[in-house]
């Protein structure tokens, strides 16, 4: 199923998906925004505040109890949408607030927090609140346990691995929340960005390896440059990555480095990095 903008598709029995129209480096081919339930409906991720995919949405909901518009997270391409629905839709916004509201949707303020364990209910079954920390200080996915899916956000996306940018991205809280979403019985996982993933399992473990990989590539490069500045560390260790795409790199370096003086490995001094 091409994810073209504007599209409404069913990707599961009663779940149906609209793509936002904000394609771009970091969105894919836009925000995805799940309707979960038909009569009885949760909106999750509404996207950007863009008025043609407001309007869609409200019409699809048209007809149907609108229990609530939930966010996975407060980024600029998930909630703005929520105020302007929660008005005209009379529904409640369920999600948690940033703890860094720098870069994050200043408007976003949730009617009902989306604590662990949350239930929000739908006629497609329980949408049940999973708090994953890491990719935002405030992320959480959304798991229907009825249909073996489970809401990534953010958090497991479908074609690129997350940006984890701190202070309020935190790898280590990242890499334990991933581990978390492995004892949660799924057949498919359904991201904010791009297709839905079978066999979370095989996702999630390549997902782990891929930054076990980059963290040991990162020792390996301080043990030849150390001491070094963050920017030259960069070059070297994502010398496999297009240079286009360093500036968002840099975020991850710098949260693979925290991680480890966080463990007592690397230590900073001066700005500049070396190993313990
Ligand atoms: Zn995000």
């Amino acid at each position: 199923m091409a994810l073209v903008p504007g599209d409404l598709q069913e990707v599961a029995p009663g779940v149906r998906r609209l793509v936002a129209p904000n394609p771009g480096r970091m969105t894919g081919p836009g925000t995805n925004t799940y309707l979960i339930g038909v009569h009885r409906v949760v909106i999750l991720d509404p996207g950007p505040a863009i008025d043609v995919h407001i309007d869609r949405l409200t019409e699809a909901v048209a007809g149907a109890v609108v229990e609530a518009i939930a966010v996975t997270h407060t980024h600029l391409d998930h909630s703005p949408a929520a105020g302007p629905l929660a008005r005209a839709l009379g529904a409640p916004r369920v999600g948690l607030r940033p703890r860094w509201p720098d870069h994050q949707d200043p408007g976003f303020v949730p009617d009902q927090l989306a604590i662990d364990g949350l239930v929000l209910q739908t006629d497609a079954g329980p949408l049940v609140s999973i708090e994953t920390p890491g990719h935002a200080s405030n992320h959480v996915c959304w798991w229907l346990r009825s249909l073996g899916m489970i809401f990534t956000g953010d958090h497991i996306l479908g074609t690129t691995s997350p940006v984890i940018s701190p202070p309020d991205g935190d790898l280590a809280a990242y890499l334990r929340s991933l581990e978390r979403l492995t004892t949660v019985e799924a057949t498919h996982l359904a991201p904010a960005h791009g297709p839905l993933l079978a066999e979370p399992e095989r996702v999630i473990d390549a997902l782990l390896r891929h930054r076990r990989a980059r963290e040991a590539r990162v020792l390996e490069c301080l043990s030849k440059l150390a001491p070094s500045r963050l920017d030259a560390l960069l070059v070297e260790v994502y010398r496999d990555v297009d240079h286009g795409l360093h500036d968002v790199a840099r975020h991850s370096l710098l949260a693979h480095l925290l991680k480890l003086r966080d463990e007592g490995r690397v230590l900073l001094d001066h700005e500049h990095w070396s190993l313990r």
